[in-house]
């Protein structure tokens, strides 16, 4: 009798002992297949995910200024006119067309509102709009940072009251050196204008009729040799126009793109080194 309530209590025991574990391992089961679901609705991890993202997208804004790209790679030129509009900025624009050619005019402010249908047409024909200042005297405009602030200012709400745009791309008279000194930069900077110098001199304001083209193939050419893609200057002036088809043959049969500057490139500028300099001390 003892022998088999003992055997009965050993019977319930185990009974008792597997139902147990059977509960155990559908508890297991139930957590492991609930995990990932409360994992994906857990608004902590929502919350540093959405933060990442923004994060990502701030710093891709930050890489927004895109570098100039090696002319052996892509056989790119850039075009510069200064000092426009004029009378003859539709000849340049006639000839840039038949070449399929884009260019980048830094243009002055009270020409701008002298004839605001040239400035219309230069930004129909897709090309980049930029600001050269007001005066173009530079005892004015290198006279202090606020000077040089105020002229690209107003050359740039003259420019958007005409074509909508507003450009902040801008060429200083003469170019930065050796007058824009570092102060004079940041200001410029910090108001988010992008100062754009050249490589290519083209010398066309002192160069006798087509001479200009040969000094600006010769400098191409050796600019593509150091792996520097080349940004010509120019100006907005008859005989500019007059001889800018032949170097648009050579350069189109050369095989390259001339392409207008984009307000997210990085622009190339010329480094002050020791040689900037405010204009009040030059002796
Ligand atoms: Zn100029």
């Amino acid at each position: 009798m003892r022998k088999r309530i003992l055997l009965l209590f050993f019977l319930a025991s185990m009974v008792l002992f597997y139902s147990c574990q059977l509960d155990l391992n559908r508890d297991q089961v139930d957590s492991k297949s609930t995990e990932p679901i409360e994992t994906s609705h857990n608004p902590e991890l929502e919350r540093n995910k959405k933060s990442s993202e923004r994060e990502k997208t701030e710093s891709e804004n930050l890489e927004s200024d895109i570098e100039l790209v090696s002319p052996n790679i892509e056989k790119t030129v850039y075009l510069t006119f200064d000092d426009g509009p004029t009378s003859v900025t539709t000849d340049i624009l006639d000839a840039l067309h038949q070449f399929n050619a884009e260019a980048t005019f830094f243009m002055l402010e009270p020409l701008m509102r002298d004839m605001p249908e040239v400035v219309t047409k230069i930004v129909e024909a897709g090309h980049a709009v930029g600001l050269h200042g007001v005066t173009h005297n530079k005892e004015h405009f290198y006279q202090s940072e606020q000077s040089a602030l105020e002229e690209m200012m107003t050359a740039q709400k003259t420019l958007q009251q005409i074509t909508g745009i507003r450009s902040n791309l801008i060429r200083t008279p003469y170019g930065s050196v050796p007058y824009l000194t570092n102060s004079f930069r940041d200001i410029l900077d910090s108001r988010g204008f992008k100062l754009w110098d050249w490589n290519v001199d083209s010398s066309d304001w002192s160069l006798s009729s087509g001479q200009y083209v040969e000094t600006v193939i010769n400098q191409i050419e050796n600019l593509v040799k150091a792996d520097v893609a080349p940004i010509i200057l120019m100006h907005d002036k008859q005989k500019t126009a007059e001889h800018l088809p032949i170097l648009l043959t050579y350069l189109s049969d050369q095989g390259y793109q001339m392409k207008r500057m984009e307000e997210n490139m990085l622009p190339y500028n010329f480094n002050c080194y020791t040689r900037c300099h405010r204009l009040t001390v030059q002796k």
